[in-house]
């Protein structure tokens, strides 16, 4: 009788929904064993769990605040305790209002650095003692980071962090080979880009790009599938950025 190898483990942040549920479908079609980690959407990511699990995949939710570390820690002991240890983690999970600078309330800045920041430091520490060696790790920043668009400053400014992280990370990974990218989506028809905007600023950003369309969930999990795929074993380091063209 032959067994069929171990899969590979990967945890995907945020993947109750939008970009990171499309990421975890992809990743499951791809061959790995995935963790698909919410926060506040158990039956999403549930929902999910079975549809994975019903296409002869394996997979798990686990529920924890990215941008709490114990939450952080647990998640990567419950995934290393069910699934195996972690060869591949998507730091998708972030949170988007726009709203002018002067207009932010402490309370919205510290969320979105909590989640979008804090959120991406607090799994790259875990990540660095507990990924396998040949590990990849996969960032989220944004294209409107290149954009410069007013009400966007403290979203850009936790994008630009990100970016950051990533360009240190690679390098102190050194040894381990192990890469770390991000991907930096244009605007994605999920509920992050679509909620409080109107339908005519919907129509302006679908137009912006030269493909003269908005993304899908689907655009992105490529991109996210290639970067933790063997193809893209020699690239490390880098921001890609897969928006239609637009920036
Ligand atoms: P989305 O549809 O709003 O989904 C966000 C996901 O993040 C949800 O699954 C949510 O889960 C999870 N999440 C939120 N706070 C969390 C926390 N504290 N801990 C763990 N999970 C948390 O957003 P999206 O459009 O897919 O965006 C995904 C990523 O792409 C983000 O990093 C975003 O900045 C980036 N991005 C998006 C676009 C775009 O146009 N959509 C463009 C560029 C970059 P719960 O519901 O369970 O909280």
């Amino acid at each position: 009788m032959t067994h069929s190898p171990q899969p590979k483990v990967a945890i995907v942040t945020g993947a109750s929904r939008g970009i990171g549920a499309a990421v975890a479908q992809r990743l499951a079609r791809d061959g790995f064993a995935v963790a698909v980690n919410y926060a506040s959407s158990p039956a999403q990511a549930e929902a999910l769990v079975a549809e994975l699990q019903a296409a002869g995949g394996r997979a798990i939710a686990v529920k924890a605040d990215v941008a709490s570390a114990g939450e952080v820690r647990a998640m990567f002991d419950a995934v290393e305790a069910q699934l195996g240890k972690v060869d591949v983690l998507v730091n998708n999970a972030g949170v988007l209002k726009t709203l002018p600078l002067a207009e932010h309330t402490d309370a919205l800045y510290d969320q979105t650095f909590d989640i979008n920041v804090r959120g991406t430091f607090n799994t790259l520490r875990e990540a660095a003692a507990r990924l396998n060696e040949g590990g990849r790790i996969v960032n989220f920043s944004s294209t409107v980071l290149a954009l410069n668009m007013p009400g966007y400053a403290i979203y850009n400014a936790t994008k630009a962090a990100v970016e950051s992280f990533t360009h240190v990370f690679a390098k102190e990974l050194r040894g381990r080979n192990i890469t770390v990218n991000a991907v930096a989506p244009g605007p994605i028809a999920t509920a992050l880009f679509l909620e409080g905007k109107t339908e005519e600023q919907i129509q302006n950003f679908a137009k912006a790009p030269p493909l003269q369309r908005l993304g899908q969930p689907e655009d992105i999990a490529s991109v996210v599938s290639f970067l933790a795929g063997p193809d893209a074993g020699w690239v490390n380091g880098q921001i890609l950025r897969a928006n239609g063209g637009l920036a």
